[in-house]
């Protein structure tokens, strides 16, 4: 049976903030253990030890006090459409969601007797909701920091698997879940590491649509996607919902991070009002990342979003902290708003959330697909016809170790590197399919030949990478 509950100020927090919920049950018991299930927490402030509803929680159902309704009590069937209204006993003495149980006092113990967290501290950190934008190679030590350090509701959106090649860094993770959803598997990490929060999964692809709503139940964001289209999605979002956007990006030894858009600070269209074309800045999967990296910066962003919580040091507002794996040095830029910053200025024309898709040319993440006119060619249809006989000329554009890894049968390997240099081997007038790991260098080649004359050209789409997982998955890929 269909029944709603309607749910007091109190637990909202439980449940997403929502005013009522409807679950399907037979019972009122049943109603109430289907709502407990939604969160640990929320089932210890209805029922104790035993199972039995807390003396200072009353359940009505319709006009109803189920207390009333002996014997049958909670066990009285409900009817579809019913109504069961929950009653908080405000000051029942009971301890209530910001208190710390003894073992939360236990747990945190390192942080209370700190004079910059304390008691005090520690409550803020429990009331505090805080949504990781990507469980990925940022948000896995945040998420597992921030679910340490007791941040009271904590959200995160991914929509991805976990693949082999995520585990080199992606530390939420370990090799048994390869296959599996992201967010199962971060969830269950993290509620093993701290079963005293609440978790909540989104498994949704942040949108438009979507993304207004979803911030507006957090205060503070933290970016720790791989794609422009994503980043200014958030930024916007945070800047029209004022949440701050604790934001980090990482790419092969160097990192970036910095607080947008709290107290007054610049937002990330301050510092880029667009991204970049298309192509000139690869993303992880083209350009790789040393494991730790992502480790080190998304640490600094569970950092920065501890002290905004706390109200403690000086946050990475107006500054923007870069870090160079390589020489081990930290660096800092100044950035201002600006009066011109098209979502935070003096004149916003951003007003509302736009098509981010087409805004960053259709650069999708990790999977760059041809959008920009380039004659291409799919995997599928390379080996249908070359299988019916005809030639071709596949010059692959990765660097020398990438092709000891894998290539695709019949490749020449031909590093974009040495290309400027090894021109004078090709022939321009005939006709070259350029290869690389998923597509970034093979467009970069394409734009490079185009420059040097050469008409006859296309781009095999998504590289080796497409073919592995088309054509030959036997093969190893990276
Ligand atoms: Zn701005």
């Amino acid at each position: 049976m269909p029944v709603t509950i309607l749910i007091p100020t109190p637990l909202r927090r439980f449940v997403g903030g929502s005013k009522s919920l409807e679950v399907i049950a037979g019972t009122v018991q049943g109603a109430l253990t289907t709502l407990s299930d939604r969160s640990p927490e929320l089932r210890r402030q209805l029922f104790d030890d035993q199972g039995h509803l807390r003396s200072f929680v009353n359940v009505f159902l319709g006009n109803e006090n189920i207390r009333d309704l002996a014997p049958a009590g909670a066990a009285v069937a409900v009817q579809d459409g019913d109504v069961l209204t929950l009653l908080l006993a405000i000051a029942g003495g009971a301890p209530t969601a910001n208190e710390l149980s003894t073992d939360e006092l236990r747990r945190y113990s390192r942080h209370l007797i700190m004079p910059e967290v304390t008691l005090e501290g520690q409550k803020r950190l429990k009331r505090a909701r805080v949504l990781c934008v990507g469980a990925g190679g940022l948000g896995s030590p945040l998420a597992l920091y921030l679910a340490a350090a007791g941040v009271g509701k904590l959200g995160i959106v991914d929509f991805d698997v976990v693949d082999l090649t995520n585990i080199q860094r992606q530390i939420l993770y370990s090799t048994a879940d390869v296959g599996f959803r992201k967010l199962d598997a971060a969830s269950e990490r993290l509620r093993q590491l701290n079963p005293e929060i609440e978790i909540v999964p989104h498994p949704i692809r942040l949108s438009s649509e979507n993304a207004s709503e979803l911030f507006r139940q957090y205060d503070i964001v933290a970016d720790g996607t791989d794609n422009y289209p994503t980043r200014y999605l958030i930024n916007d979002v945070c800047v029209l919902t004022g949440r701050p956007n604790v934001y980090a990006s990482v790419f092969r030894f160097e990192g970036q991070m910095s607080v947008f858009g709290a107290n007054r600070g610049p937002c990330y269209r301050c510092l880029f009002p667009e991204p970049p074309p298309v192509g000139l800045v690869p993303s992880c999967a083209e350009g790789g990342v040393l494991g730790v990296l992502p480790g080190i910066i998304g640490s600094l962003q569970a950092l920065e979003v501890l002290k905004l919580i706390l109200g403690i040091g000086e946050p990475a507002v107006g500054r923007l902290l870069l870090f160079d794996a390589l020489e081990l040095k930290f660096h800092e830029l100044p950035i201002r708003r600006s009066a011109d910053c098209p979502a935070c200025g003096k004149h916003p024309s951003i007003v509302a959330p736009v098509d981010y898709e087409s805004f960053c040319g259709a650069r999708g993440g990790e999977a760059p697909q041809d959008e920009r006119g380039i004659p291409s060619i799919s995997v599928e249809d390379f080996e249908r016809r070359r299988k019916l006989g005809e030639e071709f000329l596949l010059l692959d554009v990765r660097e020398p170790f990438e092709h000891a890894i894998v290539m695709i049968p019949g490749g020449i390997a031909f590093p974009l590197s040495e290309l400027p240099a090894r021109l004078h081997e090709l022939d321009s007038a005939r006709t070259y399919t350029l290869s690389c790991h998923h597509g970034t260098r093979s467009r970069q080649a394409y734009y490079r030949l185009k420059l040097a004359g050469f008409e006859h050209l296309q781009i095999l789409s998504g590289g080796v990478n497409a073919w592995v997982e088309k054509i030959d998955p036997n093969l190893p890929s990276y």
